[in-house]
């Protein structure tokens, strides 16, 4: 039996069998690189779906959650602590205006926008985008516009459920009505296959909030934090939010996120109204405020700009002329490999058996997601790899 043998085993006589897992299991990571249990190494283009910015164990960051977990690890929110402000004033500097709710995932910081958007404006209904991913609890499930995520949990709350067409300002415009809270978006649509949205979708989208007192919330889970080579995905198109959701990238893999509202929004939350035991503690706080230090400090938000462009054109390059490649598409380090046929899952199991973790974020997508740290090399060397994988697969198809 080898060591992954053992590991694996384990999880299926115990582990709730919820996820389609790859037949490996990592040990180790640095940087742009893991291990696996057998010792192989790999190059790592997914970073945890958009989680490990800063690589694996970067030595700032892993410093930084050692020094505070021997110091404080956990107290409530019952009492302050100093990591919860330093990281609220931080993201409050990084937009120019906001104050933070922490939660302690992506979609609990979506749950919080929600109820926020409802306490704000007295409405109840809320307009999403078919295509979007906003989490998995009962509420951002029903606001997911994917219907057959829904189908197992029915019924979900409909006031959450309208879902409209992206990139269609008339379908806005018709859906946003007296009982809308907000229009909840992403920039560019992560799980739904790497879609970005138009800037002037964004605009329309923003204009027609303002006419009809509702808000409008930005969902950058996925896309915060440098990931498309701004601090913020929306700053491309220029269009402000009145709430921005984060998570992924923030904590360095420790589990955190942020609902961030400007200040007469967030007035609308009396003491009580919301709350969590683990949200904003110390130890993700503090890896929070090394992993905003890092991207700083290392120039990470450029640098993701420039590998993107690279990425996008090296892929392109090493797909041309290649039948099963529709084309290369994204913004910054979040790029989408479009296929001809529904064939991404081998892709990403070729890949793998190539030392290269990719993802099959749709049946006809592969999504790359490198930490934002990732040098030209690495880049070239991915592009490579896909590239031949894909050309083997074209051949083979034909
Ligand atoms: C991942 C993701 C979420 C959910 O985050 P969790 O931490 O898994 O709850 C929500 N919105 C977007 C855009 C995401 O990419």
């Amino acid at each position: 039996m080898t060591a992954f043998d053992a590991i694996r085993t384990r999880d299926d006589a115990c582990v709730m069998q919820t996820y389609g897992r790859a037949p490996v299991a990592f040990v180790r990571g640095e940087g742009v690189r893991l291990w696996d249990s057998e010792g192989r190494e790999y190059l790592d283009f997914l970073a945890g779906i958009a989680v490990a910015s800063t690589g694996h164990a970067h030595p700032a960051v892993t410093a930084a959650i050692r020094e505070q977990a021997g110091t404080l690890v956990h107290v409530s929110n019952l009492f302050y602590t100093e990591p919860q402000g330093l990281l609220a004033e931080r993201l409050h500097g990084l937009l120019g205006w906001g104050r933070t709710f922490f939660s302690n995932s992506g979609a609990e910081a979506n749950e919080c926008a929600i109820k926020l958007a409802r306490r704000s404006t007295g409405r109840a209904g809320l307009v999403t985008a078919a295509g979007s991913f906003h989490g998995r609890t009962v509420a951002t499930l029903a606001a997911t516009g994917q219907p057959a995520k829904h189908v197992p949990f029915a019924p979900l709350p409909p006031e959450l459920m309208n879902h409209v067409p992206f990139n269609d300002q008339d379908s806005l415009d018709a859906a946003i009505g007296d009982d809308t809270s907000a229009v909840l978006l992403e920039v560019v649509q992560g799980e739904g296959g790497v879609n970005p949205a138009t800037p002037e979708y964004l605009h329309a989208a923003r204009k027609l909030c303002d006419e009809r007192g509702a808000l409008l919330i930005f969902d950058e889970v996925q896309t915060g934090l440098g990931r498309t080579g701004t601090w913020f995905a929306f700053q491309h198109a220029g269009v402000e939010p009145d709430i921005v959701t984060l998570a992924k990238a923030l904590g360095g893999g420790l589990p955190i996120g942020a609902c961030i509202a400007r200040e007469r929004v967030a007035a609308a939350f009396a003491r009580g109204d919301h709350a969590t035991t683990f949200g904003g503690g110390p130890v993700p706080c503090r890896a929070a405020l090394a992993v905003l230090d890092v991207i700083e400090q290392e120039d990470l938000v450029q640098n993701a700009a420039a590998m993107g462009d690279r990425l996008i054109r090296r892929l392109g390059e090493a797909t041309a002329g290649n039948d099963l490649v529709a084309g290369v598409r994204g913004l910054g380090l979040l790029v989408g490999v479009q296929l001809t046929a529904d064939r991404s899952a081998e892709a990403v199991e070729r890949c793998l058996a190539e030392g290269l973790i990719v993802n099959n974020v749709t049946p006809s997508t592969i999504r790359l997601s490198p930490p934002l740290l990732v040098g030209a090399g690495d880049v070239d060397r991915a592009a490579g790899i896909l590239g031949s994988v894909l050309a083997q697969m074209g051949r083979a198809g034909e």
